[in-house]
């Protein structure tokens, strides 16, 4: 089956305008899908055919660009073997030392969009690569606690209390999971009352920071999972983090908010923390069966570019059954896809440089 050569093609080539690669002697056709950001060419019906990718940054995809085929496109691409399209985000080298971390904030004001889901996975996927890796639970809903298996209601401190007492170590607060290499600093419902209490502190935004600061050269990655809105906490977030990580759920109005957040980035970043950047917005739930989830992925890479990771996490049921079973992903469904996305969001995430 003869390749594309990508460099024929200009950006903003119109699908329908890409030369046809269908071999009629193989009794084959092309075939197309999009994979969140390739569109993948490649002929089913020889067995072993070359696929070839272009990036969607260089075409301009009809809408009606999927084939009748796609279930079963569908299907190889839920085995992997599209894989190997992506970007090659190898193994990561082994550090030799630790730390000082990069803290990076989960955040995006909407709720179930994938925070607590990709601050538990990626983290797991991260200490895994022998990264040394702190999660805090910033959400009084205790969701990351509780999805470590912490029974949060028994806790008598917590980030809570370090943010509005004096005198804690930090270090009495974090707490070992059954992860090597993975740490949490848990939460519960008691940090609701910190936003009210923190406002009359001198240097509100900058409270976490400063609890913070003792660990820091204790591991090589912090990830803040914030609860869903903008106030102080989140605000705290976004003043102790070195980046953003904002997960978009693949639905509608998911860019709903999205320019109110990176507004309130932009202004963090003016005012109180000038290294903050916004390391990549990580698309989740998303389902290839629809045309929907494609067309969100699309708009938003339309929209941000560079910014959307190459990972798209994809929906499945395996997410609330390892919460239920207070694990990540990657231990409970150690070989699932959706263990092995977090694990090249893992690698994406280093490769890119928003992690050691
Ligand atoms: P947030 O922290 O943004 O509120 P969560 O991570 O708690 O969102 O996710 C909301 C719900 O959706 C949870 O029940 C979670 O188990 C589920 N969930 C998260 N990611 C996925 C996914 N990729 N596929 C299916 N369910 C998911
Ligand atoms: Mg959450």
């Amino acid at each position: 089956m003869p390749g594309i050569e990508p460099a024929r093609l200009k950006p903003g080539t119109r699908v329908e305008n890409i030369p046809r690669l269908g071999n009629e002697a193989s009794g084959g056709r092309e075939t197309h899908v999009l994979s969140g950001r390739a569109l993948v060419f490649w002929n089913p019906s020889v067995p072993g055919a070359k696929r070839d990718a272009i990036d969607t940054d260089q075409i301009t995809p009809a809408a009606d660009c999927v084939s009748e085929s796609l279930e079963t496109l569908d299907e190889r691409w839920k085995a992997g073997s599209f894989r190997h399209l992506m970007p090659d985000f190898r193994e990561p080298p082994k550090l030799r030392s630790h730390g000082p971390a990069r803290i990076i904030a989960m955040c995006n004001q909407k709720g179930g969009v994938g925070k607590t889901t990709s601050t538990i996975n990626l983290g797991a996927a991260l200490a895994e690569c022998g990264r040394k890796v702190l999660l805090v639970d910033f959400d009084p809903q205790g969701a990351l606690s509780v999805g470590l298996g912490v029974p949060t209601y028994e806790l008598e401190v917590t980030i809570y209390n370090l943010l509005v007492e004096r005198g804690h170590d930090v270090r009495d607060v974090v707490q070992h999971t059954s992860m090597e290499n993975l740490d949490i600093i848990p939460a519960n419902i008691d940090l609701s009352a910190a936003e009210v209490q923190l406002v009359g502190e001198v240097a509100r935004e900058m409270v976490l920071a400063r609890v913070l600061r003792p660990i820091v050269d204790d591991y090589d990655v912090i990830l803040i999972d914030c609860q869903p809105s903008l106030g102080l906490l989140t605000v705290n977030a976004l003043t102790a983090a070195h980046g953003v990580i904002i997960p978009l759920e693949c639905e509608f109005f998911a860019m709903r908010g999205v320019a109110l957040l990176v507004e309130t980035i932009d202004k963090i970043c003016d005012r109180l923390n000038p290294r903050l950047q916004v390391d990549g917005i990580l698309a989740t739930m998303y389902d290839s069966r629809t045309l929907h989830s494609r067309e969100v992925v699309r708009s938003v890479v339309d929209h941000f570019g560079d910014l959307v990771f190459h990972t798209v996490i994809s929906r499945t049921v395996k997410f609330p059954d390892s919460s239920l079973a207070a694990e990540p992903i990657t231990t409970y469904a150690s070989t699932h896809s959706a263990a092995e996305a977090y694990r090249q969001m893992a690698r994406e995430l280093i490769a890119r440089g928003g992690a050691a």
